[in-house]
């Protein structure tokens, strides 16, 4: 079906095709040249995260996340339900024991309660989703690790440019867990069709960082000089992406303020649009925590019922407007849930069952954004 206001159109910034013209130019068409470098650099000199390495996605960026942890059978990792499956598979696949938390009443991030009742001898790491690229309650979370000496891992898939405030100031989001994960598939804000980045911020991870990137080999330190051949030194897979999909990104990155600036107004609009039907009570908006930022990843707003989610859905479908739901909670689905240790969690079934997210991209019209609320205005009058 042909939508006229689909859930969501890719940018082009403008130099994309230029850029990967001068890489297929240049004939250095494999990983880690100058287009990688550059954008490692970008992510670096913006955002002070550590040593940053691109992916091939966000999944590999989470993989070699677990991988640097050498997580195994006996080990357990917090995360939420309320996330996409990428989360919970690269630890899945290290042979570690999944502990799901709840989400927070106010937003569908994970709880700190909800994790605090989950940690014992067994809990090697937590790992946060920035959910909707909105901050976690990251000051808690981050004492509850140092507490019992667990790291947390930051899967910010979503939340570029975005930043957790507290009394001492802001923190770009990525730059707090000891290692983070950050995706440019073609639905986030920032693109390269697939796509995505690890940021190490804890300098002993490092090195061996590199070597699991490149195939379990010292390839990297040989370029640089630093061994005399290189060889296999460790497990490792091919993680880094090529330079047609770093000079893609690129292009994209030098356009970064003006892509955050048009969705933060489009989002305000949505959120301004939608303002009286929350007042009236059929539907509640999305909320930036006081703590946070606003990158404007996405609108999205939670309905009554999941009945009244999927009829309002119907109807913006029959108007020829697509909404989406996600996520389906981890904890009950068909892998997982013959696993589960059967806890309830509750917020997180609620979020699965009542949010609905809203059109939102570059191309979208002011007056489009207008329309699904007038829409949405509709059907809950009607
Ligand atoms: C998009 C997304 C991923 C996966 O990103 P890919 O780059 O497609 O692998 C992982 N986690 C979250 C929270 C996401 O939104």
């Amino acid at each position: 079906m042909e939508f006229d206001i689909p859930f969501n159109k890719p940018y082009l910034a403008g130099p994309e095709m230029d850029y990967m013209q001068q890489a297929v130019e240049s004939l250095k068409l494999s990983g880690n040249g100058t287009f990688t470098q550059k954008c490692q650099g970008f992510f670096r000199t913006h955002y002070g995260f550590g040593k940053c390495l691109l992916t091939t996605s966000c999944t590999d960026a989470l993989e070699m996340a677990a991988l640097l942890l050498n997580l195994g059978p006996e080990d357990e990792v917090i995360l939420p339900s309320f996330t996409f499956v990428s989360t919970a598979n690269a630890f899945v696949l290290r042979g570690a024991r999944l502990r799901f938390a709840d989400s927070l009443p106010d937003n569908p991030n994970i709880s700190p309660a909800s994790i605090e009742a989950l940690i014992g001898p067994k809990t090697k790491a937590i790992v946060v989703v920035h959910y909707a690229g909105m901050a976690c309650p990251m000051n808690e979370i981050l004492t509850l690790g140092k507490a019992h000496g667990i790291p947390v891992i930051e899967d910010a898939a979503q939340a570029i440019d975005n930043v957790y405030v507290d009394q001492n100031g802001s923190r770009f989001l990525g730059g707090l867990g000891v290692l983070s994960a950050f995706s440019f598939h073609e639905t986030k804000n920032i693109i390269s069709g697939e796509g995505g980045m690890l940021a190490i911020n804890e300098p002993s991870y490092e090195d061996r960082a590199e070597i699991l990137w490149e195939k379990g080999t010292n390839r990297s330190a040989f370029f640089r000089g630093e061994v005399d051949k290189y060889g296999w030194v460790d497990l490792g897979s091919s993680f880094l992406p090529s330079e047609l999909t770093a000079a893609f990104l690129y292009g994209q990155l030098e356009h970064l303020k003006h892509i955050q600036d048009h969705r933060l107004k489009l989002w305000q609009l949505y959120h301004e649009a939608l303002a009286p039907l929350e007042q009236a009570g059929y539907l509640k908006r999305m909320q930036v925590p006081e703590y946070s930022g606003n990158n404007a990843h996405m609108y999205y707003v939670l309905c009554r019922s999941a009945k009244e989610r999927t009829e309002l859905a119907a109807f913006l479908k029959s108007k020829r407007i697509l909404a989406v739901t996600h996520y389906l909670s981890l904890h009950a689905s068909p892998f997982f849930s013959p696993k589960h240790d059967g806890r309830e969690l509750p917020e997180s079934d609620r979020y699965t069952q009542t949010l609905l997210r809203l059109p939102l991209y570059m191309a979208l019209k002011e007056e489009e954004v207008l329309k699904v609320c007038a829409q949405m205005d509709a059907f809950f009058k009607a």
